[in-house]
Parts: structure tokens; sequence; C-alpha cells
């Protein structure tokens, strides 16, 4: 069994930012992830196109700060010209003049830059890729975490950087569980943000819309997509791109095949925006609400929410087992945003005293 001072599970953005915090401080620490890659809910494709998070906003100075950090571009969310909505199946699509635009950011090259750039910085022999955990358990004030491989780990102080939802389930897979009733119960309470959620992102040789004055912003009450942005990059080589968030909730997309899904999108741009957009050169489709490190049962079968972790009282359990509740859904100010990630990490290591 291998010893490490800091060991964090989950290797999205929360553990990401916390393997950099340890990192410059030259600690003892391992970071170890269930899937084949580091990112969680961000992923982009290799072109930069974005099939988890797309946005960060003008208040959310932390992600700013962050991007600065790591020389990452940035710039603004397209919405010039008008949006297309469809109210029903049978109505004709109104073209809208866009009124007032909240403001909003992008990463150049995609939120997955964030990553590379992170994942850069650290030293690679402490990242463990394609290794979930199956449970952990606390013996003589020291972790013990089991891998599904059957290897052992273990740790002064433990870093979970997962969903809540994930969190519970690996100390009720133990034989004695150290966490408290009250705790687990709150813990599988805390949905996981956006992970019942579908996207489709369709590429086209140029942004053709921008040149018929719309925006790319489209809305629909039928669907499948309910919300159409702009995908563009910023620089004049990325991709021109559109994307969506599905509107069929995740139950009734389950016995879909995915190229059901792709055609029915396709040929709602093509409703929407026109002739030309029947014709990608290329798709992605994600469905998150199968990926079983990310979503939970519970998250696909309640309407959308913030998790409201109360970390005052939990803070003297947590304290006292040594451990960190790390993922973005226990930010006290932003949960479910990667702003919540950065902000609560930053927060959580300033208050640990090494
Ligand atoms: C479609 C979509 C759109 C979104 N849009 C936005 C947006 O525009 N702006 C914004 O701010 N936020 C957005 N979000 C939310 C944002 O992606 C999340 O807040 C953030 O990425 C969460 O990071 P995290 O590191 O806390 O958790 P995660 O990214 O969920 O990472 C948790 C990691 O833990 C790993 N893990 C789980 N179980 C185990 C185990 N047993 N053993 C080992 N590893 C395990 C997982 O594989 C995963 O890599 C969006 C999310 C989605 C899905």
């Amino acid at each position: 069994m291998s010893f490490v001072e800091h060991l964090i599970i989950g290797g999205g953005i929360s553990g990401c930012v916390m393997a950099r915090h340890l990192a410059k401080r030259q600690l003892d620490f391992k970071l170890i992830e269930a899937q084949a890659t580091l990112g969680g809910r961000i992923q982009s494709t290799e072109q930069g196109l974005d099939l988890g998070p797309t946005w960060f906003w003008p208040h959310q100075h932390s992600v700013k700060a962050l991007l600065a950090e790591l020389n990452i571009d940035i710039f603004e969310q397209y919405t010039q010209g008008d949006y297309v909505y469809q109210a029903g199946p049978n109505s004709p699509i109104q073209r809208e003049r866009n009124q007032e635009e909240m403001l909003s950011n992008r990463v150049e090259g995609g939120m997955g830059t964030v990553i590379t750039a992170l994942t850069n910085t650290l030293p690679q022999d402490r990242i463990l890729l394609n290794a979930p955990v199956r449970h952990i358990t606390k013996l003589d004030n020291i972790w013990r975490v089991l891998l599904t491989n059957g290897d052992e780990l273990s740790c002064d102080h433990l870093w979970l950087a997962m969903p809540p939802r994930k969190v519970a389930p690996l100390f009720l897979a133990a034989d004695d569980c150290v966490l408290s009733k009250a705790l687990v119960s709150h813990l599988q309470d805390q949905q996981t943000w956006m992970s019942a959620q579908a996207k489709f992102v369709a590429v086209y040789d140029k942004p053709f819309w921008r040149d018929a004055g719309l925006s790319g912003q489209g809305f629909s009450r039928v669907g499948p997509m309910v919300e159409i942005n702009d995908a563009c990059g910023g620089a004049e080589e990325s991709p021109a791109a559109l994307f969506g968030f599905i509107g069929v909730p995740a139950v009734n997309r389950q016995p879909l095949d995915e190229q059901t899904m792709i055609d029915a999108c396709v040929a709602q741009l093509g409703k929407l925006f026109g002739e030309a957009a029947l014709s990608p050169t290329s798709s992605h489709y994600i469905d998150w609400a199968s990926n079983k490190f990310i979503s939970s049962s519970a998250d696909i079968s309640e309407p959308s929410q913030h998790a409201h972790f109360d970390q005052v009282r939990f803070e003297a359990e947590l304290k006292g087992l040594n451990l960190g509740l790390i993922g973005s859904e226990f930010s006290q100010t932003e949960p479910g945003y990667i702003a919540g990630a950065i902000d609560h990490v930053n927060e959580q290591v300033s208050q640990v005293d090494y």
C-alpha cells in the first residue's frame, strides 16, 4: 500500500486546481481519476469545441485570475444579430431582435485548454488515471482508499473533488462508514449541476448565420434542442459551429440511439437557420446523464436545481476527519459553476494548516 500526505480523488477542475496548490507548496500528493482523461465535466473536442461548460461571467473574478495565471486568452460570446424562436410544432420560425444581452465570456481553444494548462504544471508521476475508487475507510487515523483494481492507497489528508452524490457511496461501501448519517444524507440530497444534460455541436465551413444577420441564438419549445448558441472560437482560424442544449429529459433520451438524436438536431438546425445548416462537416453529441462517474439516478429524475451544501453544519466533522469536500457543488458562493469550484478550493487551501 503506498502512502501520500494528500490524496485528491477526482480530476475535474476542482481536483486539478487543488493539485496545483499542493504542487506549488511542494507537498506530497497524488491525484486519482476514474476516467481515462482529466477534466471531469470539462471536455472539449480537438478543435476546441466545448461539450461540457462553455461560459464564465464577468463577476467570476477567480476564473479570470486563473486564466491570466495560465496565459489563456478569453473572448466574448458572439450574440450580434437576431435570434430565432419556434413556439410550437406548427408555428412559423420567428426572427426577433436581441434586446439586452448578458455578457458571457469564453476560453480560446475551449474550456479543455484550462485542464491541459493546469495538468502541464503538475508533476506527471502524481497523476493516476483509469483508477476508480471503490471504497474509503479510516484506520488508526489514516485514510485507506481501495481502487476497483484492488490497489490500496493511504493518506493523512483526503480531498474529494467530485459531485456529492458520488462521495456518499464510497463510504457506504465500506464495512464501517466513518461519516455521520446526517452527512451521508445531506450529500445524497445535493444535485450535480447540469449532469442530466446532453449537448449537440454542429461544425460548418463558415458561420453562414452571421452573414445572414443572425446571432446563432435560437430558442425552441419543439426541440430536441431548447437553446442554441454560436459556438465559433474567438480566433479567425477556429471552426465555425453552433451548439445546443437538448430539451428531451434524460429518461426519455435513454431508449434513443445517438444517431437518432444527431439526425433530429441537424433537422432542427435546418428549420431554424435554413438549408445551409443541414450539412455540417462534422458533429458531436454528448449525453452527460450516461456518465456514471458524474451523474446519479437522482440527478436524472429530479427537476434541475443547484446544490446547497451546509458547510457550517458539517465543518467540525470534516475537520476532525481531515477530510476536504472540494467539488464545485460544495461551493458556498457559486455551487455547480467552474467559478464555484475555483473559489471553494482556494478557500479550503487557505484554511489548512500545513
Ligand atoms: C453540459 C454542461 C454545461 C455546463 N456549463 C457550464 C458553464 O457554462 N459554466 C460553468 O461555470 N459551469 C458549467 N457547467 C458546470 C461545470 O462543468 C462544473 O461546475 C465543473 O466542471 C465541476 O468540476 P468538478 O471538478 O467540481 O467536478 P467534475 O468535473 O464532475 O469532476 C469530478 C471527477 O471525479 C471523478 N470521479 C467520480 N467518481 C470517482 C471515483 N469513484 N474514483 C475516482 N474518480 C472519480 C470523475 O470522473 C470526474 O472526473 C456545465 C456542466 C455541464 C455538464
